[in-house]
């Protein structure tokens, strides 16, 4: 298959591509997505086709508008709606129960669908052309660092889908938060920019999922969001994360990269505005200011992927247990990782 790699000014053709059961890559505030018609089982199988996504991991529904919501979704609970209100459209995903007519290929059995209206105009207008609501997970090879531009996608999925939507990068460059709101607490699922106090300043209690907000492998919980069990974001080289104090971190990460160096090893360094300078072997990367966590969110997954275009055997980044978006930060690093943490 030809994949056609066009400007945002191709919405039609890309409306009509989702209608007949097709997939279209196109832009959101957070990552590029893989869209097909959420009503339609067979459109959604073509998704995981595409990434090789194992079948249990459900997809994002996404919508336009406030009343598509119930396009999908039945007892919406009066909290779900506010938290709707106060951050659609934006990069919050809500988990809500089903209805009946939303196909199991979309849900991946559950009886659960996760909801979300992004903020990205092309996005919604997208959603617009085609009359339909739209699945999207990421628009990567499953396992592999989210797309934060359509030069990602293409790396991806070039001969595999008919086309791409490219509206530059992205803003924000981590997925949205997921929160389940069919249980009594509200639960976060997945961390991302909506965080957990922005949440809480609308309704009240919310939890944190003990199986995404540790520092090690969660092997004794069971992730609520299937596709947390699964390796992710990860360049192929092997990723290690130090934390502690700054010089300390520092002085560990040229130590080991100069080590590995002189076994005849590439190796990568993953600093900061703040610290880069102060490198000073391997081939380094800032990955944005510590003053500014948005722009870490934002370099993290082309970083990864580079990594990967350089050919990395190892990388050694600093760490952002920072409250807040470091949460984010943090989950997507320590799985891409594998969570191999130093601390020193
Ligand atoms: P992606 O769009 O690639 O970020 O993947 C979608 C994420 O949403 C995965 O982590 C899924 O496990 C999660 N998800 C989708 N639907 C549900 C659901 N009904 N319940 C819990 N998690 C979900
Ligand atoms: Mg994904």
């Amino acid at each position: 298959m030809k994949t056609k790699l066009v400007k945002m000014d191709a919405l039609k053709e890309a409306g009509e591509i989702i209608r007949a059961g097709g997939l279209v890559a196109f832009p959101t505030e957070t990552v590029y997505g893989l869209g097909a018609d959420a009503m339609n089982s067979e459109a959604a199988a073509k998704i995981y086709a595409a990434k090789g996504r194992p079948s249990d991991n459900p997809l994002i529904v996404h919508i336009a508008d406030m009343e598509q919501v119930d396009l999908v979704a039945e007892n919406v609970p009066d909290q779900a709606r506010k938290i709707m209100e106060a951050f659609w459209p934006g990069p919050l995903t809500v988990i809500l129960n089903k209805k009946e007519t939303v196909p199991d290929g979309t849900t991946g059995g559950l009886k659960t669908v996760a909801v979300r209206m992004p903020s990205h105009p092309g996005a919604r207008a997208l959603i617009r052309e085609s009359r339909r609501v739209i699945a999207a997970p990421s628009a990567n090879t499953s396992g592999r660092p989210s797309p934060t531009t359509a030069g990602h996608v293409m790396e991806d999925m070039n001969g595999k889908i008919p086309m791409i939507l490219d509206g530059g990068p992205v803003g924000i460059g981590i997925e949205s938060t997921i929160v389940d709101m069919t249980g009594e607490v509200p639960m976060i699922l997945r961390p991302g920019y909506i965080t957990k106090a922005m949440l809480e300043s609308v309704i009240g209690t919310v939890q944190i999922d003990p199986a995404v907000s540790g520092r090690t492998m969660p092997e004794h919980v069971v992730a609520k969001a299937p596709g947390m069990k699964y390796r992710h974001y990860a360049p192929k080289g092997k990723l290690i994360l130090v934390e502690g104090e700054p010089d300390k971190v520092i002085a560990e990460i040229n130590r080991r990269a100069q080590e590995k160096e002189q076994e005849g090893f590439r190796v990568g360094i993953i600093g900061t505005d703040e610290s880069i300078g102060q490198y000073c072997t391997g081939i380094r990367r800032s990955i944005g200011s510590r003053e500014h966590p948005d722009s870490v969110a934002a370099n993290l997954y082309s970083i990864l992927r580079e990594c990967d275009t350089l050919a990395l055997d190892y990388i050694y980044s600093e760490s952002f247990f920072e409250k807040g978006l470091g949460n984010a930060i943090m989950n997507r690093m320590l799985k891409a990782a594998g969570y191999h943490l130093i601390t020193v």
